[in-house]
């Protein structure tokens, strides 16, 4: 159980994220959403989609009778990260769990692939983590069983092409985690990367929409012939924030359906 632990999760607001919010907040934590509607224009008086989005998962976490609070952030902004983590703390007092999760793709050939979109996908999978790392670390060390958990991608541990920029970012949070995990495993701080393959969420929505007979063959390359479930991918998330993987730290854990062995 994870009662009275507070959860960080970027990207809470749809997909992974949301679904691994529920599981934490099942098992007893409250929960800090972190969501960002990305450069949309809305109307002061308007509510975005992404609002609307994580006001509904903070109302799912309280029905299992957690506190929950939404806080609009660009993760890749150092300062809004920073000043987000310090009105987390005011808010909750205590951060124990932080859940990488925030991500985007640009996908691209290298021939093709814009400086723009390179730094995009690098700055918020990556560097995103960096920020919320960087700025609850004295918060999570101060925990009694302090977790980060990166979620990363089969795509950072095999390369996948089209996705220069975002392989490397998923690769590139798997060297963050083992770092992390050795910097702050004397406080009984663990950190954990989870690589996902296919899991069905808005990110991998259009490849079934766009292309019936790509996604066909994808499903057909993975051993256990299905795409996953964002719960799947949370089930694993909790267990590691849990007590019970307290000796584990410093892992990249798939879960791709056997897409990789
Ligand atoms: P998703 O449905 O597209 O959701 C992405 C989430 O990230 C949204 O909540 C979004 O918030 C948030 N986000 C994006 N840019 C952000 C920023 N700059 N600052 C703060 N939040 C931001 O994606 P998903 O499939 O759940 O993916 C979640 C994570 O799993 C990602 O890191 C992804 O790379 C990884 N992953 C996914 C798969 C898969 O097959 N789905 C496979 C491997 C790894 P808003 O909606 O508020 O903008």
């Amino acid at each position: 159980m994870l009662t009275d632990r507070t959860a960080v999760v970027t990207g809470a607001s749809r997909g992974i994220g949301r679904a691994i919010a529920l599981h934490l907040a099942r098992e007893g934590a409250d929960a800090a959403l972190i969501y960002f509607a990305a450069a949309k224009q809305v109307s002061p008086e308007q509510l975005s989609p992404e609002q609307v989005a994580a006001e509904k998962v903070i109302a799912e976490v309280t029905s299992y009778g957690r506190r929950a609070k939404a806080y609009l952030c660009d993760v890749a902004d150092f300062a809004w990260a920073r000043d987000t983590c310090g009105q987390i703390m005011e808010d909750f007092g205590r951060v124990d769990i932080l859940i990488n999760n925030a991500g985007i793709v640009r996908d691209s050939l290298i021939l093709k692939m814009s400086e723009a979109d390179y730094d995009a996908v690098l700055d918020t999978n990556l560097k995103g983590a960096f920020n919320f790392s960087r700025h609850l670390s004295r918060a999570l060390l101060k925990s009694p069983a302090g977790r980060i958990i990166n979620i990363s991608s089969v795509s950072g541990l095999t390369g996948n092409p089209g996705q220069a920029n975002y392989s490397a970012s998923k690769a590139g949070l798997i060297g963050l985690t083992k770092t992390l995990a050795k910097e702050l495993a004397s406080r009984r701080v663990t950190v954990n990367a989870i690589a996902p393959g296919l899991i069905a969420t808005d990110m991998t929505a259009n490849l079934e929409k766009s292309d019936q007979n790509a996604a066909e063959a994808l499903k057909a390359g993975i051993p256990l012939k299905r795409i996953g479930q964002p719960e799947e991918v949370a089930a694993l998330a909790a267990f590691l924030a849990s007590d019970a993987a307290a000796y584990i730290t410093g892992e990249v854990i798939r879960v791709d359906g056997g897409m990789c062995i």
